[in-house]
Order: C-alpha cells, then structure tokens, then sequence
C-alpha cells in the first residue's frame, strides 16, 4: 500500500517530527479512508511548543515590533489566506467531509478576520487617568497576556482557528494552536502562510495529538497565560477547571441547542428556508444549529408539510461536488452518536416523519451520512430537546403563544443562538430581549461577522469572540503612576 503523506508540527518556526515518534491517520468522511497521517503529539511536544511560544514571546522579534507592524503582518496573512483559499477549501472538505460549496465561501471570508484585527492592532489605547492626588500623572496600557493556548473543534477549523489567532495576534501575544485530532491538517497547510507571511519563528506554532494527551499537557503548562477553547461542553467545564490550578485566563465556545422560533405572522417560504439552513446545512453539525423548530400551533401543519417538501428533495453526496447540499458526518464516532440520539428520540415517542436511520444511497458511498432527519411532536423535557446532538436531526415542538415559545426555548441548559421568524417589528425585540442567547437572528439564520460578537449564555461558554471587544480577551491593563512631586511624602501612609 502507497505510504500517505505525513505532516509534521510546526514549532519554532521550524517543521518537526513528534517526540512521540508517532503518527494518527486522518480520514476523508466521505469514502471512510485515512488519506495522511497527523504528528501525535505528547507532552513533550506540548512543553516544546510552549517553550518556543514563551521564547518568542519574551525575546527576538516580536515583543520589538510596534502595533502596526503586527497589524502589517496579519494584513498580509490575510492575503495570502484570499490567495490559497480553494486549496485550504479542498483541505478542509478532504478533512472534515463539510460542503466544498460553503467551505469556498468560508475560506475567502476568513481573511477578513485578519484585516479587521490587523486594523485594529494599532488603535488599543490605553488612557490617561484624571488623577484625584495632587503632582500624580497616571496612565493606563493595555498590554498582551504571553503564551495563548488556542484550542479548535472539527467542524470548521480554520474558521474557529481566525477567531482566535486574530485578536491574539494582534493584541501582541504568541500562540500554540490545537487543532480537532480528526481535522489537524488545516491548520498546518495553513501555518505555512504564516511562514510565508514573515511571522518571527515560534509565534505561531501548531501542536497536533489527542486532546487528553498534548491537548491536557498545554491548558496545565504553567507558561500558559491563557486558553482559548472552541468544543464540547463537558470538555470545555474540564478546561475551565483545569486552567483554573494556574489562575489562567479562559474563553470557552461550547454546544448549544438552539430554538429557531416560528410565528403565525412569518413569511412562511423564508422561515421554511431558515429551517433547513438552521439544522441541514453542514449536516446539523454546527454549535448554532437550530435542532429545535418551535412552531406556534396555528401554522403547524402548513409548516410541516412545506418543510418536508423542501428536505425531501435535499441532495445528498460528494461534499467535493459543487451541487451536493449534505455531506456527510465528520467521524465515526459522530456517526454512532446522531444515531443513537435518533434511536433515543423513537423510544421518547417523537413522530420521525422524515429520516431516521444512516443514509444508504448510491451517491453516499462508504461516506458516513445520516439521512436528514425530522421529528415531530417532540416535547422539551425529552432528550432529544434537551441534548447536543451535532447532526442532522431536528425536533419540532408546538407553541401556543409568545410566553410559551419563550419558556420553551429558554428552558435547556444552553444558551448560544436563537432564531425568530415574524413579520411583526414589536413582537422581533420583545421576543429578542427575552431570549436567553449571545446571538439572536430575526428572519435569518446562521449569520456570523467577523465584526459582531459570538459566544454563548449558560452552559454555551464564557466570554466573545469576534467584534472590536474580542482583543479584550488577549490584553491586561498596567496602570502606571508617575509622581512629578519634589519631594516623597510620609513613607509611613497610603497615598
Ligand atoms: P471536543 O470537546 O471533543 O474537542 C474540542 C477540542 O478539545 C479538540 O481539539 C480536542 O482534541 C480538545 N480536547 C479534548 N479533550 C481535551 C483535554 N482534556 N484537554 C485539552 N484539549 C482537549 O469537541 P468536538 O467534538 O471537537 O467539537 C464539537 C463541539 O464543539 C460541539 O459541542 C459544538 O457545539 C462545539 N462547537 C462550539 C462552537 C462555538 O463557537 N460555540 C463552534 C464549533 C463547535
């Protein structure tokens, strides 16, 4: 059998192989085969990656540039990422089986988050203190907080990897990135840019392997200022927890189980598109996914029977093709996951009115697809309301009124996106203000800027990426005093 094409880490500026000495295969999800194989870093490829992270961060070039150089090089990363964005496209989809049709669009707007925090590199301005002592001159800096930790899920990589890496950056620190262990190769096709862009050596350094082995050795590095996590919940309270032993800083974006909330005064078509988009596109396997439709009684069985027509007709198959609409799932243990939430929604008493089983089409060859799935009559104390599923699967739940489709969709433990679908201007705020979510769409859905904050309420996360706030996350603030009295008063009092 042909020898797959082995990547390395990058540390240092430098390519090298793991000290572990071994490799994971990586697989394309749509024909179920490894096509390269991923360095499987240990804890001493996590402690060499920090070490050149701390090394950069304290000495050479990086900590001598000004704001605007810093700005300069992102700007310019941002270029080349426009230049090379189908072949990272063709990576990304090879990797992780998502939409070559949406991963070219994604590619050639990651730029942007490099432009828009490159800009803003050089506009953190600290301020001068209007001093209530007399002879005292007191200004603040905002200053970058050393190595960050970035830590990215499998679903879009280079996506969470911008969100992170941007603001970072910009703000003046070093980081070690940490790709998904599924969709590492992403992130090393895309560190060659960095190389390219003329980054100093060990600014930017990526570690690859399991989370529980280089992922664990990194957010416990004691050289680790902070880390900034996009994944599951349960992994994300681990890391808080765990960076929490070395009073590290933290900004998780976890899960959600979003209500996409449908009034009797919607523009039906559009809200029946805002739907598939919300639950369909990337096969369900986005943290925004609105896996709940909550559906105003009146407008039910319209909405039902429209939504079906449209998700029948949804094609399925080789996510490289430009007209394909659902690929498929990005790991096996995804696979069984969505099916066993699927097998759990049946012995809740959900109605499966479309889907329910793994998709066994021509088209989908040894891919792991999972037809799209719909459940009706779904409750919101089941498990199927309540729980992540990260597929394909959507449960629609009745509401009578505003009150109730508020209650419902406040009532999970999660809290990152919603979805509200009215004609009415009145009903679109009161219902906004009252949604528990850090991001709310009205007659749209799964709109996302570099320029507007993300992140979640509740168990969805702490903190916000994205948005002139972002590169709070990455800076401390100095005060500085300056005495321009002539002489030192008592040595023995408070000033
Ligand atoms: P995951 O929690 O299993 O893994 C996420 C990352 O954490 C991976 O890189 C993994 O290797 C690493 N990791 C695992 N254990 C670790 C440990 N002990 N120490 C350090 N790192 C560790 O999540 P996943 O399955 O890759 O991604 C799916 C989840 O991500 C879903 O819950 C989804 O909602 C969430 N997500 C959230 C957002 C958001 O912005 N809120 C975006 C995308 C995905």
């Amino acid at each position: 059998m042909a020898q797959l094409p082995k990547y390395q880490m990058h540390v240092g500026g430098t390519w090298v192989d793991p000290l572990s000495g071994e490799w994971l295969e990586t697989d394309n999800p749509f024909n179920g085969k490894p096509w390269a194989l991923i360095p499987r870093g240990n804890a001493d490829d996590a402690n060499r990656a920090v070490a050149a992270a701390k090394d950069a961060f304290d000495n050479g070039e990086w900590p001598r540039l000004t704001a605007t150089e810093r700005g300069n090089l992102l700007r310019r990363l941002g270029d080349l990422i426009a230049r090379d964005a189908d072949r990272l496209a063709a990576t990304e989809v090879q990797d992780n089986g998502k939409l070559i049709a949406e991963m070219r669009g994604q590619l050639r707007y990651v730029p942007q988050w490099y432009y828009y925090f490159g800009g803003l590199a050089d506009k953190v301005e600290g301020a001068v203190i209007p001093s209530d002592k007399p002879d005292m001159f007191n200004y603040t800096r905002h200053e970058p907080l050393g190595v960050v930790v970035a830590i990215t899920a499998w679903n879009s990589p280079l996506l969470l990897t911008a969100y992170k890496l941007a603001p970072a950056l910009a703000a003046g620190n070093t980081v070690v990135l940490k790709p998904s262990e599924y969709t590492s190769a992403s992130a090393l096709e895309f560190v060659k840019l960095v190389d390219e862009a003329e980054f100093p050596p060990g600014v930017v350094n990526v570690a690859t392997g399991y989370g529980r082995e280089v992922g664990e050795a990194l957010i416990s590095h004691p050289d680790v200022a902070k880390v900034a996590f996009t994944g599951g919940s349960v992994t994300g309270r681990h890391v808080y927890e765990t960076a929490a032993g070395g009073l590290k800083r933290v900004t998780l974006e976890l899960g959600g189980k979003s209500p996409n909330i449908v009034f009797e005064d919607a523009d039906i078509e559009d809200a029946v598109k805002g739907a598939i988009s919300g639950i369909f596109a990337a096969s369900g396997q986005t943290c925004v996914a609105g896996s709940r439709l909550l559906l105003q009684e009146d407008i039910h069985d319209e909405f039902v029977e429209r939504l079906l027509r449209t998700a029948k007709t949804a094609r399925l198959g080789d996510p490289m093709d430009m007209d394909t609409q659902v690929g498929p799932v990005t790991t096996p243990p995804q696979f069984d996951k969505v099916l066993s939430y699927i097998s759990i929604a049946k012995e809740e008493g959900a109605n499966c009115l479309l889907g329910g089983r793994a998709a066994q089409r021509p088209e989908c060859g040894d891919g792991w697809f999972v037809e799209p799935t719909i459940f009706d009559d779904v409750s919101n104390d089941m498990r199927i309301a309540q729980e992540e599923v990260f597929g394909p699967v959507l449960s629609i739940i009745r509401f009578r009124d505003d009150d109730e489709a508020v209650a419902i969709a406040n009532d999970v433990m999660y809290g990152l996106a919603a979805g509200v679908w009215t004609q009415n201007v009145r009903r679109s705020i009161t219902v906004a203000d009252r949604l528990q979510a850090g991001t709310v769409w009205v007659n749209t859905y799964r709109a996302v800027s570099f320029m507007s904050p993300f992140g979640g309420y509740k168990m969805s996360g702490i903190g916000r990426e994205n948005g002139a706030d972002a590169i709070r996350e990455y800076l401390q603030t100095k005060s500085v005093w300056i005495s321009t009295a002539s002489e030192v008063p008592n040595p023995f009092v408070l000033r």
